[in-house]
């Protein structure tokens, strides 16, 4: 039982390394997220958090929106 909660205490940790310190993908001024379909200023947190996976990169927020996306409630790119 110990082992499985020491395992688990190691997972999170590697989780919220990687989740935490990943600067955005793409070099644009906004990032899309693809799973959530909203899309974001390149500084707001929500995209240090997002997983590489749904990073979507937008030149300008004519773009985001021609491509069906939302601005964040947070950062209002
Ligand atoms: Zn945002």
């Amino acid at each position: 039982m110990k082992k499985i909660f020491a395992l688990i205490i190691i997972a999170l940790t590697l989780t919220t390394a990687v989740v935490f310190a990943a600067p955005p993908l793409f070099d644009t001024p906004y990032i899309g997220n693809a799973y959530r379909k909203t899309f974001h200023k390149r500084d707001c947190e929500s995209v240090l958090q997002m997983n590489y996976k749904n990073q979507v990169p937008f030149n300008s927020r004519e773009e985001a929106f021609a491509a069906g996306y939302s601005p964040c409630g947070n950062c209002k790119p």
